[in-house]
């Protein structure tokens, strides 16, 4: 029952963009989350500061 295709794209957590999970050649896990990324460029800004992009989501309901 589970579309498959549904969740074949993911966001890039740098820039927004649509990653394919079966295409990404940049994705890295950090803190037990596997993150894509549509270039290396962005996986690089990733790991420069991976809290601010990691927390990104969550971090909405705590700050004010
Ligand atoms: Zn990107």
């Amino acid at each position: 029952m589970e579309e498959r295709e549904y969740g074949k794209e993911i966001k890039d957590p740098v820039c927004g963009l649509y990653v394919n999970k079966n295409e990404a050649e940049n994705f890295s896990e950090y803190d037990g989350v596997t993150y894509y990324f549509c270039s290396l460029e962005c996986m690089n800004l990733f790991f420069d500061d991976p809290d601010h992009y990691s927390v990104c989501e969550a971090a909405k309901k705590s700050s004010e």
